[in-house]
């Protein structure tokens, strides 16, 4: 498998934030979203073999709750799925950040599917999930949209509503999208959106769906890797 890198931090999203977390990297992704954070993924990264990265796991003990990143993560299901089944074995507690656009049937159903399908705001990227994959969630899996503005949140809003998607998975995440060139400072003035709209939206709307803030960017500046 092709890592860019991988650290242990404390989970920055989803209903595991603030957890300690360790976090495989991995290289290239197929999508292009306006707002990606992660373009250092798209080139590069090093070859490791499952046991290599299995040890490097291993060594972050005792942190037993891992995420697969990227990048697509999907991209290298070949190798990932027997990685995800080595784990699983080991009792470890693993997370998958994917767009959804490859399919995730295969994906083992312990493992929480951390699903961003991908809004107006996101360019060339949006519309690109697989409805397909719907039918691979359970209530581990949360969905998440980036929302940029008014148009993503209402593009999310009536994908939650057409596909009642608060009964197929457990959790549904709405994160306001940073700017592209965020200062060093670690606030909410670094947001594409005003997350006080946000809510207001969602309480007007009464959307059953979760606030995502990415806290990493509060407690590190926005831009740092390995984080
Ligand atoms: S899917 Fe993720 S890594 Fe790929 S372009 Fe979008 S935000 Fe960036």
């Amino acid at each position: 498998m092709h890592l860019i890198e991988l650290y242990k931090s404390v989970q920055g999203e989803s209903s595991f934030a603030g957890v300690p977390c360790i976090f495989v990297r991995l290289a290239g992704c197929n999508l292009r979203c306006a707002w990606c954070d992660s373009e250092y993924t798209f080139t590069g990264g090093k070859p490791f073999t499952l046991d290599e990265i299995e040890q490097q796991i291993k060594a972050l003990a005792p942190c037993t709750l891992v995420e697969f990143t990227g990048g697509e993560p999907m991209l290298q299901a070949k190798e990932l799925l027997p990685l995800m089944d080595r784990l699983l074995a080991q009792d470890y507690t693993l997370m998958i950040e994917t767009s959804g656009e490859r399919p995730l049937a295969e994906v083992p159903k312990a493992v929480h599917k951390i699903v961003d399908v991908k809004c107006p705001g996101a360019g060339s990227a949006a519309n690109t999930f697989r409805l397909e994959n719907l039918e691979a969630l359970t209530k581990n899996d949360e969905m998440k949209f980036v929302i940029s503005n008014r148009e993503d949140y209402d593009f999310a809003r009536d994908f939650i509503g057409t596909h009642a998607l608060h009964e197929k998975a457990g959790q549904i995440l709405l994160s306001p999208a940073f700017t592209k060139t965020p200062s060093p400072q670690r606030t909410a003035d670094n947001m594409a959106l005003d997350p006080r709209k946000l809510v207001e939206w969602m309480l007007a709307d009464g959307l059953p769906a979760r606030l995502s803030l990415q806290i990493h960017k509060f407690i590190w500046e926005p831009m740092k890797k390995g984080v």
